[in-house]
């Protein structure tokens, strides 16, 4: 894939990359590492300064940071704008509470001093998607480097801008020079970068295919994984849910980030009861979404982040028809203009044991399932290969228990929509990945957890 900017509202070729070259990529190795080495003396009180000033800049040219990532994945400027400010939240919730969540465990042993203490590991590379081509960087780099560790990025080759922007912000914030530096190159080049001695772990966010190529890699050569892979969140209805405001959240985290997120509500599981009330009032929400311009302000949806992704869509929306499903709205891209479109798009009657019912669809498109009751809305929600949110609706507070107790996932919400807070671990279980990121375990993934005995 090249690397290179293309405007996903017109398909335009804005700018193209050339990748880095193998001695260049050796010799952001050796900055890393050189790094490394004086930036893990430096003192929490530093670190959290520099990254406090990551948050200012952040803030102050959220509008220049939303444009960019709007010009190359398509998301909606408003949501590109929330995006810029929640990573200053993160900078920030690192910037006060690392020092605290890393300062030594003390234990009593039959040493006369013992304590656990948390090192930073060093190098870490990070493979991140061009979905929230911001956020899901500085929720890996702002723990990262507050843990003292040095962060190389290698971004999604359709975010090159984003990519380049996000280094210039960390060294302008004061860190280190090679702190933080940015990878232009393919993901071919993954795993040679894995195996060399100077890269001391990796996280990887986006698809399967790719988090297992990374740890395969990475296993090859003892080194430790976090991967945050897909999703297929169930949003769960039960009878006596608020139904308005049930629908009203549903369409809103089905069609978060033009419906590319993979914590978005992509299985709406409806008990009959009430199904038909669901059915009726999610398709007056879909047909009042506005598609079109990404940097309008009034834009609910706007493009797929590329044209594969809008093709590989609307295949998996043709497969589910042939294989019997119904298209109750949507179901096709919007030909009438350039760009990646796709109608806002709702499948139901999808014949159990299809595929369709074990995919993860990455675009506005919900799959609609009628249940008889709570067991099977649970048998329903839990019958796929992933394992990352789930959101569901219920005052009865017994079924609420259930929920929490038996969905298979690493996150459950009652009553809302799944989101991430850096207060909270995020990630998932079975194919969705493991480890987690935000909050104090996202802070000690990249860890040496020391022992330390004293007599
Ligand atoms: P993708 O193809 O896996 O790309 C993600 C990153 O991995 C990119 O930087 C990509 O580089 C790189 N990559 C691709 N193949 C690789 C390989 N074999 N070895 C090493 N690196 C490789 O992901 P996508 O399909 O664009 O993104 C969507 C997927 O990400 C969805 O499944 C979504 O659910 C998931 N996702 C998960 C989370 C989460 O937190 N759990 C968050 C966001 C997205 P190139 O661009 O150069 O190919």
């Amino acid at each position: 894939m090249a690397i290179a900017t293309i405007n996903p509202a017109t398909g335009e070729l804005l700018k193209t990359f050339e990748p880095l070259s193998d001695a260049e990529i050796a010799a952001k190795l050796d900055l890393a590492q050189q790094a490394f080495d004086s930036y893990r003396k430096t003192s929490f009180e530093s670190r959290s300064l520099w990254l406090q000033k990551a948050a200012d800049i952040l803030e102050q040219e959220k509008s220049e940071f939303a444009k960019l990532m709007t010009l190359e994945m398509g998301k909606p400027y408003k949501a590109a704008l929330g995006e810029a400010e929640k990573c200053a939240q993160v900078c920030r919730y690192y910037a006060e509470n690392a020092a605290g969540f890393l300062a030594d465990t003390q234990v009593l042993t039959d040493a006369s001093h013992s304590f656990v203490r948390y090192q930073p590991m060093g190098v870490i590379l990070a493979v991140m998607p061009w979905n929230f081509p911001f956020w899901q960087v500085f929720r890996f780099a702002a723990p990262a480097l507050m843990a003292g560790n040095v962060g190389l990025l290698k971004h999604a080759s359709n975010v090159p801008q984003c990519a380049l922007a996000i280094e210039t912000i960390i060294q302008r914030a004061g860190f280190l020079s090679g702190v933080f530096q940015t990878l232009l190159i393919g993901a071919a080049k993954v795993a040679d970068l894995i195996a060399d001695d100077r890269v001391k772990a990796a996280t990887l966010t986006g698809s399967e295919p790719a988090g297992a190529s990374l740890a395969a890699a990475a296993g090859k050569h003892i080194k430790k994984t976090v991967l945050e892979l897909g999703g297929s969140d169930p949003f769960i209805v039960l009878e006596s849910a608020d139904l308005e405001t049930a629908v009203s959240f549903a369409t809103t985290a089905r069609m978060l980030n033009n419906g590319q997120s993979c914590i978005a509500a992509k299985r709406f599981i409806v008990v009959e009861a009430i199904a038909d009330k669901f059915e009726k009032l999610i398709l007056e929400k879909f047909a009042a979404l506005k598609v079109g311009d990404p940097m309008e302000p009034d834009t609910d949806l706007g493009p797929l982040a590329t044209p594969h992704l809008l093709n590989e869509l609307d295949h998996q929306v043709q497969t589910a028809v042939k294989s019997g499903a119904k298209v109750l709205t949507g179901g096709h891209r919007l030909s009438h203009r350039p760009g990646n479109f796709y109608e806002p798009t709702i499948i139901t009657d999808i014949p159990p044991g299809s595929p369709t019912e074990q995919e993860e669809f990455f675009g506005p498109v919900a799959l609609f399932f009628r249940v008889p009751d709570i067991d099977v809305a649970i048998k329903v929600a839990n019958a796929t290969p992933f394992g990352l949110g789930a959101s569901a609706w219920t005052t009865n507070e017994q079924e609420r228990d259930r929920l929490i107790e038996e969905i298979e996932a690493g996150a459950v919400f009652i009553n809302g929509m799944v989101k991430s807070d850096p207060r909270m671990p995020f990630g998932g279980i079975k194919r969705s990945g493991y480890g987690r990121e935000l909050s104090i375990e996202g802070l000690k993934e990249f860890v040496n957890v020391k022992t330390v005995w004293v007599k």
